[in-house]
């Protein structure tokens, strides 16, 4: 059996080759070398639209989805995520420099971050993103600072610990959350920080946010933090009088690698979260808050394959069959760090039955260098091109120069047509920033 997930915009053609948004994949590695990431615009489009529409039509106040650009941050993507009027969530300096690069619309950028620098602060400030999401006290003693500095009043939010723990498909609240992001109502630190915010004369508080993890398949982890989390807003609108205006429930949506895996049917997971979050208000007689989502992953994973040529094919007899592909944890670290599944294909000879059982590995010096371990394929030679699915998401964003390989291209499908949105790196950019002093 050769599955695709139902991947949308991937198919078999005639030839027996893959295909994706109508290009061949054998042509596109023709052109492009390997190895190579392909994203599917069209894929990315609709994925943005699904959120958007959903929390139109489901919630009755107003709201936005913000693209969480960690997952793949590029000029291109920032450019389709602003023009399918989506918000972005930035994390750090270099991404917001993106956003600013693409001429994204700054009233539409949230910052997130557990350890924003001074600078990046600074940065923030004078570009005028919509939202600073606060980490922590000390954070917002540094930012009134540097508001006051720049002269200018920063809307904020916290960035709060609701007390949830996601495990895979199982949830417990826990008493208290190990955790570095946010900060925490149990023990009252949040209500401290709120305290303090109100009394700054160059932050305005506005909201709160929380995120309480990635990949979660799960409806009822995100109502539950809906729920604790208007439960805190009621709260401190009795202590102190103020009701927060935006509620963001970060990301997480879970995504389909492979075969026994859920699919998370998006829409309906905004419908209920909407409803939750308005029966609650209407319960605790708070207005209804803007409402904040953040998918990263969900948007661009199922639009992006990878693709590879095959050159090493070993059998370490009675242990396993190794096929080494020429890029590796350089490219897609993270069967290295989750040990995360992939779905792989022969891209040159799809509907070939799969027949041997292999471990797909990289050229790094590292023997947790792995793509895949033990996945069917049909018998691989050298020469053959790899395709593994689902990869639009923490890879190119996590790559690496490990062992200084460049980073492979990113190209853009669509209708047939492909363009580069990232180049290949050369050998002259791995070493551009090296220098070599002339006493050496
Ligand atoms: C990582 C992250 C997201 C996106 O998570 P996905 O699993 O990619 O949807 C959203 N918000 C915050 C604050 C994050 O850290």
């Amino acid at each position: 059996m050769i599955t695709i997930l139902n991947l949308k915009g991937l198919r078999i053609n005639e030839r027996n080759h893959l295909e994706i948004g109508g290009c061949d994949c054998v042509d596109l590695v023709q052109q492009y070398g390997t190895p190579l990431y392909v994203m599917d615009e069209d894929v990315i489009r609709n994925n943005c639209r699904t959120y958007k529409k959903a929390l139109d039509k489901y919630y009755s106040g107003d709201g936005m989805v913000l693209y969480a650009s960690k997952a793949f941050c590029t000029l291109a993507i920032c450019r389709i995520a602003a023009q399918e009027g989506l918000g972005l969530d930035v994390v750090s300096g270099g991404e917001l420099y993106t956003a600013k690069m693409a001429r994204f619309p700054m009233d539409r950028v949230y910052f997130h971050g557990n350890n924003k620098t001074p600078e990046e602060l600074k940065m923030a400030v004078e570009l005028g993103v919509r939202r600073i999401v606060v980490d922590n006290a000390e954070e917002l003693e540094v930012l009134d600072f540097i508001a006051s500095e720049c002269g200018r009043i920063t809307e904020i939010s916290f960035r709060i610990k609701p007390g949830i723990d996601t495990h895979t498909h199982e949830y417990i609240k826990t008493g208290k959350v190990d955790s570095k992001f946010g900060i925490s109502m149990e023990n009252g630190e949040a209500f401290d920080a709120v305290k303090a915010a109100l009394a700054m004369k160059n932050v305005r508080l506005v909201g709160f946010h929380c995120h309480i993890g990635s990949q979660i398949f799960d409806i009822e982890p995100f109502k539950l933090a809906a729920r604790v989390m208007l439960d805190f807003i009621s709260e401190i609108k009795t202590r102190f009088g103020f009701e927060a205006q935006e509620l963001n429930l970060g990301g997480g949506f879970g995504v389909r690698y492979v075969e026994g895996d859920e699919s998370v049917d998006y829409d309906e997971f905004i419908k209920e979260v909407a409803a939750v979050v308005e029966d609650i208000c209407k319960d605790r007689q708070i207005s209804l808050p803007f409402l904040v989502l953040e998918p990263g992953r969900s948007i661009v994973a199922p639009a992006g394959i990878t693709l590879y040529t095959v050159g090493n094919v070993r059998e370490i007899k009675d242990v396993r069959k190794y096929v080494s592909i020429d890029g590796g944890m350089t490219d897609n670290p993270r069967y290295a760090l989750y040990r995360a599944k992939y779905e792989i294909l022969l891209a040159n000879r799809s509907c070939d039955e799969p027949c041997e059982k292999v471990t797909v590995a990289g050229k790094c010096c590292e023997s947790g260098d792995i793509i895949a371990k033990d996945v069917m394929l049909p018998r691989v030679k050298r020469g053959d091109i790899l395709a593994v699915l689902t990869t639009g998401a923490y890879n190119y964003s996590m790559s690496s120069n490990y062992n200084r390989l460049p980073r492979p291209a990113v190209v853009l499908v669509k209708d047939g047509k492909s363009r580069i949105i990232v180049k290949r790196e050369s050998y002259d950019d791995i070493i551009r920033n090296d220098v070599l002093p002339e006493d050496l």
